[in-house]
């Protein structure tokens, strides 16, 4: 729970990227995420009314593009000295789907700390958890024929 040095590092390269491409509504927040060896990504938000990604997801991808492994801090920071933002409950989701040791740094300015993302979600939904092994002749294309509620079934004769 303690903030690190490298912890406030990763804060610092966030709060940099903000001011240096954060310069539009396109852009509002930026993420830096740190891996296990030390290597620091960053991203910046694609805002779109359609659903555009958070500046997490997008250092997720950048991570993921140059070849990160394992993830273990992430942080986001606002734009116009916002500071750090706690993530959404999306955000929250796919870290802890994808890297659930991950930490996220959060709090106030005077109270940063970095936190297990499974604190951030309780009593939540688990993704790996609920992949039910199915035969590999149903992944072929013979799953049975769902029962929507409510539906009619075909008269039988
Ligand atoms: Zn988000």
């Amino acid at each position: 729970m303690i903030m690190r040095d490298t912890d406030r590092a990763l804060v610092q390269a966030a709060t940099a990227v903000a001011k240096l491409r954060c310069r539009s509504d396109n852009h509002t927040v930026a993420a830096a995420v740190r891996s296990t060896d030390g290597r620091v990504f960053s991203g910046v938000n694609v805002y779109h009314f359609t659903g555009g990604p958070c500046a997490e997801v997008v250092a997720l991808g950048a991570a993921a593009t140059q070849g990160a492994g394992e993830l273990e801090t992430i942080v986001a920071v606002g734009d116009r000295g916002r500071g750090v933002l706690p993530p959404c409950g999306r955000c929250r989701q796919v870290l802890l789907d994808y890297f659930p040791s991950i930490k996220v740094i959060v709090g106030p300015p005077d109270g940063l700390r970095a936190i297990p993302v499974a604190d951030l979600l309780p009593e939540t939904y688990v993704w790996s958890d609920q992949q039910v092994e199915v035969p590999v002749a149903a992944r072929a294309g013979v799953w049975p024929t769902p029962v929507v509620p409510g539906s009619r079934q075909a008269p039988e004769d």
